[in-house]
């Protein structure tokens, strides 16, 4: 048995491999351009194969799902950073890549795991309407949220595969992961917290800090992610993968700082300054995750200063 991971050099993708190594017999094929991967994230083990390559490459993408008997897709363009300034690359990456992945899997009738994101909440309750407010696809004016249009789009192409082709897809709606070898690099909060602790720079917050997030050990994560991809009555749908402890921006810098023993200040950023456009961070994400523990029993139990240290 083969398993393909696309964008497995990545965070969540690493996790899994070992998750994976860890659970079952199988050869793991990682499908990954290393744009934000790392070869060095991927464990040594002569059952894991890495080929450099792209998703938006149809063909290459083919030639992978033909090997496999089980597909998780990872590969996105991630990060606030890259998405904004790259915006083009990053949406055909996140449309296209999904549009290959599915059609691929779809033919060879192999289950398919497609990787969404609680930004497809969006963060919209204004009325009236105006017209960067999307409802459907968010406010799709801001370059920020092609991230989240994409993710959108992903899911229902995920579903519309499943519903016409009649094979097994299932999509995870992931939460703030984070854990080992998340990079602080695209923006990433507890990483980019714990490096400017360590080196006892000011900890920058977005905004007043009171926006909440919920936070998911990694190891967690892949533990659902995993088992949502082998159980025949999770198909079809979509999971909130994601511990619902909320935690405000304010109090993990706080958490942060006291942990590492830092003499770090925490300094406020007004949103307007740390993103240069018109943009406000969602006030709250919080996942219900009753259909995931229904489903598979899934229980987050990482607490946030476990996260943490
Ligand atoms: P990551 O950047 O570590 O992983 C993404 C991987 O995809 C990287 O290894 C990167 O090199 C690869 N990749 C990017 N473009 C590619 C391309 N065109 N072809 C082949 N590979 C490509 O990020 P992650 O946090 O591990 O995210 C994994 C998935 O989970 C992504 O789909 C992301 O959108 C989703 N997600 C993650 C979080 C989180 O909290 N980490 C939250 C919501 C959604």
């Amino acid at each position: 048995m083969t398993t393909l991971l696309t964008g497995g050099a990545g965070f969540i993708g690493s996790h899994l491999i070992e998750h994976i190594l860890e659970h079952s017999e199988e050869q793991v094929l990682v499908l990954d351009d290393c744009s934000t991967g790392r070869t060095q994230n991927l464990p040594e083990s002569k059952r894991v194969e890495l080929v450099n390559g792209d998703v938006r490459d149809q063909s290459l993408v083919t030639e992978h799902v033909q090997r496999s008997n089980y597909v998780y897709h990872l590969a996105a363009a991630v990060g606030v950073e890259k998405i904004v300034d790259h915006p083009l690359d990053s949406l055909k990456t996140n449309l296209t890549g999904t549009e290959n992945v599915l059609e691929a899997a779809a033919e060879q009738n192999v289950p398919t795991f497609i990787a969404s994101s609680s930004e497809v909440y969006g963060k919209s309750t204004a009325v009236p309407f105006s017209e960067s407010d999307n409802r459907v696809l968010g406010p799709t004016t801001s370059p920020r949220w092609s991230y989240a249009s994409a993710k959108a789009v992903d899911e229902a192409y995920g579903l519309a595969y499943h519903e016409e082709h009649n094979f097994p897809v299932v999509v995870g709606r992931y939460f703030n992961i984070v854990g080992p070898r998340q990079s602080g690099q695209y923006g990433m909060v507890i990483p980019t917290f714990v490096e400017q602790a360590l080196t006892n720079e000011p900890l920058t917050v977005y905004g007043d800090g009171t926006q909440t997030r919920s936070f998911t050990h990694v190891e967690e994560a892949v533990r659902a992610t995993y088992e949502l991809l082998r159980t025949p009555t999770a198909q079809g749908d979509v999971y909130n993968i994601g511990a619902p402890q909320p935690t405000s921006i304010n109090d993990l810098a706080e958490r942060v700082v006291e942990l590492t023993d830092s003499d770090s200040e925490i300094e406020h950023i007004p949103y307007e300054v740390a993103y240069d456009e018109d943009f406000e961070e969602p006030q709250q994400r919080e996942p219900d995750v009753t259909l995931l523990e229904e489903t598979i029993g899934w229980k987050p139990e990482t607490e946030l200063d476990r996260i943490l240290k």
